[in-house]
Parts: structure tokens; sequence; C-alpha cells
């Protein structure tokens, strides 16, 4: 029972934490957060932190490279406290039907933008 639960304890902090053992590690800063390491409002259109960039096939593409806010420790756990507030009450079904609801993603980065600039 200790190993499993030593197990699922590495698990949550390669999650959540910096995860040093990831080859791209550190992709944004030292210390960040990899929780959202695919950001859930992607494409968001901030201009402050991504931007357009011009794909190989000549396409503009939004980037987030430049983006180190969806990695700050307060703001990675504060979006993950607005989307658990949101699933609470929902089956994992219902939790990917919020995932697909960009009106309600959307409100839910100018709450935590307007929390956390
Ligand atoms: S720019 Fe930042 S907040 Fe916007 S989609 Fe990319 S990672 Fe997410």
């Amino acid at each position: 029972m200790i190993d499993l639960a030593k197990k699922h304890f590495e698990k949550i902090v390669k999650l959540c934490g910096a995860n040093r053992d990831c080859k791209y590690y550190p992709c944004h800063f030292d210390n960040q957060v990899c929780l959202w390491c695919f950001c859930p409002f992607y494409p968001c259109y901030e201009e402050g932190l991504g931007e357009f960039i011009t794909g190989k096939d000549g396409n503009k593409i939004w980037s987030c490279m430049k983006c180190s806010w969806i990695h700050r420790p307060d703001v990675a756990c504060e979006v993950l406290r607005e989307i658990l507030e949101v699933t609470r009450d929902k089956n994992i079904t219902e939790v990917l039907n919020v995932f697909e609801n960009r009106e309600l993603l959307m409100e839910i980065m100018k709450r935590v933008r307007e929390k956390f600039p």
C-alpha cells in the first residue's frame, strides 16, 4: 500500500509541480508549474500572453512559446480551483463537455486574469 501511495505521490508531483524529468523542462522558467502543459485555454488570442507566428506551411498559428502566465504557481492553482468548481457535480463525460465549452473556459480565464494579471 505504501508503494502504491508513493507511486501516486510521484504522479501528482510530476503532474502538478515542476517536472524536472521532462526533457523540455524548463520550457518557460525555473520552478515553473507544469500542470497546464497543454493549456485549457488554447488558443486564447491574448496578445499580452502569446502571439501569432507563421507556421511551416505559411499559415498563421497561435504560439504560446512566450507565455509564462499559465505556469505560474498562483495562476495554475487558481485555474485548477475554478475548473474543479465547475466540474464538481459531473462525471467524466460531462467534465470533458466542459472542456468543449469554450465560452465557459474563456470566462474562467477572464476571472483568473483579473485575480492574477
Ligand atoms: S498564450 Fe498562454 S494562456 Fe494563452 S493559450 Fe497559450 S499558454 Fe494558454
